[in-house]
């Protein structure tokens, strides 16, 4: 008896296959999908809530000098308006005439921008360099920079402004220590950029979660005298270890999201350390209650920032992610094959992120 039903219907499949049924892929169509091609949309019916602004005034505290014309310039400005953005911390990584250039041509169109400079790593390699740096430093200062950034240290040693292709100086050499003390003195926030998402690190196979994006930006850990992603954010944490009275601000929650709790021990010894969220949401949304969790516990210490290009969507996205509790939803421009989730952030919590903390760590500054 069984075995007759069962030969029924396997008669019956074998027929719905011929006729072919709207529903069923041909095989090798599935066989033959790459990742790089899978586009899903969403099915779900569920209500959305797209914020047209943040809800409380908000301080970018990590952008660049992304519109270098007046016109780009003022464009921007409307933006940011529209978007309920009082201020943008400009981090030109910049010395010498082009920070100035950039300085003049920021603030002489509106006072929303503040421009931060980078270190002067030309001599990073002689024995003169501490001293030069450190002069250039004081010279910016004078000019207006409110701070320093972005340095960056993905393994290979800080690379924005000295552009060499060998291994540079990690941020606890003691060659930077007169560097580091200096903005301790002059009151001058570093922003630091140390390794980059775990996924960058990780073998660029299948296994890999988050390959689609980390092929983009992939790390060669075969790279000779390059650091691992521990060893460049032990690296940092050494740094600002050893410079107490320097306030440091490390981007992206230090690339450390998949380990909240290693990061929440980070923050718990080092006083002087902040870290924004920068570029990191589609990271840090794919586990939406450990962030959210993380996120009230340290509501005190995590700074908002964009990083991004300046572009009103991408002003949108900050606020979907944030403000609501969306579910399972694509970006039009995302990287990683996973959708995004709502974070869902309280009032109180979303106004120190978005606002009183960063007007707590800049009023602090002596100027
Ligand atoms: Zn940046």
């Amino acid at each position: 008896m069984k075995q007759t039903l069962m030969t029924l219907l396997a008669g019956a499949l074998l027929t719905l296959g011929c006729t072919g049924p709207k529903n069923v892929l041909p095989q090798d169509a599935v066989d033959g999908l790459t990742l790089k091609d899978y586009d899903p949309v969403s099915v779900f019916k569920m209500e959305e809530h797209h914020p047209a602004a943040a809800r409380f005034s908000a301080i970018d505290l990590h952008s660049h000098a992304y519109r270098r014309d007046e016109a780009g310039i003022r464009e921007w400005v409307k933006i940011l308006e529209e978007n309920n953005i009082e201020k943008v911390i400009v981090h030109t990584g910049a010395y010498g005439e082009e920070f100035d250039r950039l300085y003049d041509l920021f603030t002489g169109i509106s006072d929303k921008f503040e421009l931060w400079c980078g270190f002067d790593m030309t001599k990073w390699d002689q024995p003169e360099f501490p001293a030069c740096a450190v002069a250039e430093l004081e010279r910016c200062h004078a000019k207006g920079a409110g701070g320093v950034g972005e340095l960056i240290d993905k393994g290979m040693g800080e690379r924005v402004s000295c552009k060499v292709r060998e291994p540079g100086l990690h941020f606890n050499d003691s060659k930077f220590d007169a560097l580091f003390e200096k903005c301790a003195e002059l009151g001058m926030p570093v922003s630091i950029h140390s390794g980059d998402p775990i996924w960058m690190y990780e073998p660029m196979d299948g296994h890999n979660d988050g390959l689609m994006n980390a092929k983009e930006w992939q790390i060669d850990l075969s790279t000779p005298g390059i650091l691992d992603l521990d060893e460049v954010v032990n690296a940092f944490v050494e740094c600002v270890e050893r410079h107490p009275n320097t306030t440091f601000i490390a981007c992206h929650l230090i690339n450390i999201n998949h380990d909240y709790a290693r990061l929440g021990d980070i923050l718990d010894s080092h006083p002087n350390l902040w870290i924004d969220i920068s570029a990191r949401h589609q990271e840090t949304c794919v586990t939406p209650r450990a962030t959210k969790r993380f996120y009230e516990q340290y509501q005190d210490r995590i700074l908002f920032g964009t990083d991004n290009d300046p572009v009103p969507e991408m002003y949108r996205d900050q606020w979907r992610i944030l403000e609501t509790e969306d579910e399972h939803f694509y970006l039009k421009e995302q990287s990683y094959h996973w959708p995004m989730q709502g974070i869902g952030l309280s009032d109180p919590v979303l106004r120190k992120i978005y606002h009183d903390n960063a007007i707590r760590l800049l009023s602090s500054r002596k100027r």
